[in-house]
């Protein structure tokens, strides 16, 4: 997994780690946390019903195969058909000290189907990576930015109005997909990782994962939109439109539970606010957030919710008889 995993940084960096693989040198702390930097979006090993099949008619017997547990694989480049998740765990003492071989895995369950065409790109763009397809850059930071200004990203100042960007990636991805891989970030933040990625002055340590999202984003040439060059045009300090704040917060807090509803993972209020990227915001200004409150009162009712208010009545009911 090696290749895929530096496949970003510049090259003398990649060259230093190579040597340091060769020579074995297991008191390096660095190749440790790259390996781990790999395994995040890939609880446990994946294999192809077909490779095994072949393997087993060719050789008599099977191996695990790089390219199906890269953390974004879903499916096999060879055959074309969706991966099985066996219960193997990709890291940690049983998954690398065992000799299971994939024909003796118990296949668990399909790998949900690639639906999206940023999971297809995102899928070949990690090949790439592993493959050692991806051309070498000294800086790609300084790539992305000029991608991004292509695309409409870029303000007069010469910079990327990277918080644009990481809601356009946001929406493009899918909370889910970005929480499964270890890359979830705040849409309004400006130190979010692509915001720090389209930055080229930044050197920012960010896995090869969130390089091949970025990757990904701007192969697929999702366009800005229109009124991100609007905001940014005005000089100084754009005012702060409270009620259109509220609406677009309200919007993303429909989707928010839209995405997670089928899901059996349950939010307390603070963390929602966090996700959304609300959570200074909504502390200091509630009041100028009537819908927002509104739905946040709703959600407390649901499953979703971690403290659902209609189950603790019923935990209460007989100290509520005392009275
Ligand atoms: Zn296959």
């Amino acid at each position: 997994m090696l290749p895929y995993a530096i496949a970003f940084l510049p090259p003398a960096e990649q060259a230093r780690i190579i040597e340091k693989a060769i020579s074995l040198d297991t008191s390096s702390e660095s190749l440790s946390s790259i390996a781990k930097s790999v395994t995040v979006g890939s609880r446990y090993r994946r294999i192809c019903a077909s490779c095994v099949q072949e393997d087993l008619g060719l050789l008599g017997e099977s191996y695990w195969r790089r390219a199906h547990l890269l953390p974004m694989s879903r499916t096999c480049a060879t055959h074309g058909i969706e991966l099985l998740e066996t219960d193997i765990p990709v890291g940690g003492s049983r998954g690398t000290r065992n000799f299971v071989m994939p024909h003796q895995a118990k296949a668990a369950r399909p790998c949900p189907p690639v639906a999206k065409e940023i999971e297809r790109l995102v899928e070949r763009v990690g090949l790439e990576a592993l493959h050692r397809s991806i051309p070498q850059n000294e800086n790609w930071s300084h790539v992305y930015k000029l991608r991004a200004c292509e695309l409409g990203y870029g303000m007069p100042s010469g910079d990327v109005a990277s918080a644009a960007l990481a809601r356009g990636m946001a929406n493009e991805f899918g909370l889910d997909f970005l929480v499964k891989h270890g890359a979830r970030f705040s849409r309004a933040a400006t130190s979010s990782w692509p915001a720090l990625l389209v930055r080229p002055d930044s050197a920012p340590n960010v896995s090869a994962t969130r390089h091949v999202f970025m990757h990904a984003f701007l192969r697929l040439g999702v366009r800005a939109p229109e009124q991100v060059l609007q905001t940014y045009k005005r000089p100084g300090k754009a005012p702060r439109n409270l009620s259109s704040t509220d609406e677009e917060a309200t919007r993303r807090f429909r989707e928010f539970q839209e995405v997670w509803k089928q899901s059996s993972r349950r939010f307390t209020v603070r963390e929602v606010l966090e996700v959304l990227g609300l959570a200074q915001t909504y502390r200091h200004h509630y009041v100028e957030f009537p819908s927002l409150r509104a739905a946040l009162r709703v959600f407390r009712y649901t499953e979703l919710a971690e403290r659902q208010i209609g189950r603790r009545k019923r935990v209460y009911a007989s100290s509520a008889k005392r009275k």
